[in-house]
């Protein structure tokens, strides 16, 4: 297992152990297998950026928190490190520049999506709210159905808690701040 792999595995084994869920109860609420939450766990395999999202919704936990350690305020200094969720998301690098902070109901993402990269996303949990900004190149934003052109030095406010999307149809490597902000109650 690389470290990735381990750090998504434990992080589900013991959330699923403190909240007493059988891998049943855990399918239900994630809508993914029991048998890819089992294989998952084992660490036999890594979950796609979208199944993670679903696991991380089912949950109601942050996305950061699956792939980087949490740093409470701390860090005021992130340098990112690029992580390859899974091999079929090879068209979207998804970099963690500051991790979700429980004060702020907040996770700060750097993204890269290559030429061509279409990238679906799963409902988030109720009441999230993401900010695109784009820091090089142009792409579009899928949000209630309208792609949304969203050029260099341009933002997109949008609900992240209904399906959306992001691609790249330009010829260069685009790349974009995704903040995504959790409801704090
Ligand atoms: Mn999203």
């Amino acid at each position: 297992m690389d470290n990735l792999n381990t750090k998504i595995s434990k992080t589900l084994k013991s959330l699923r152990k403190n909240r007493g869920w059988s891998l049943d109860a855990a399918s239900k609420k994630t809508g993914v297998s029991k048998a890819m939450l089992g294989q998952i766990e084992r660490g036999e395999s890594n979950p796609t950026i979208a199944i993670l999202w679903k696991i991380a919704s089912g949950f109601d936990v942050s996305f950061s928190s699956f792939i980087d350690e949490v740093e409470q305020g701390h860090n005021i200094h992130r340098i990112v490190e690029f992580q390859q969720i899974h091999p079929k998301d090879d068209k979207i690098n998804v970099m963690t520049i500051f991790p979700y902070d429980k004060e702020l109901g907040l996770e700060i993402f750097i993204i890269e999506l290559l030429p061509g990269c279409e990238h679906h996303s799963p409902a988030h949990q109720k009441g999230v709210i993401e900010h695109v900004v784009v820091a090089r190149g142009e792409i579009e934003v899928l949000v209630s159905g309208i792609w949304h052109k969203v050029k260099e030095n341009e933002g997109l406010k949008f609900n992240a808690d209904t399906l959306h999307g992001y691609r790249n149809l330009s010829n260069a490597k685009a790349t974009f701040h995704d903040i995504i902000h959790y409801p704090t109650t």
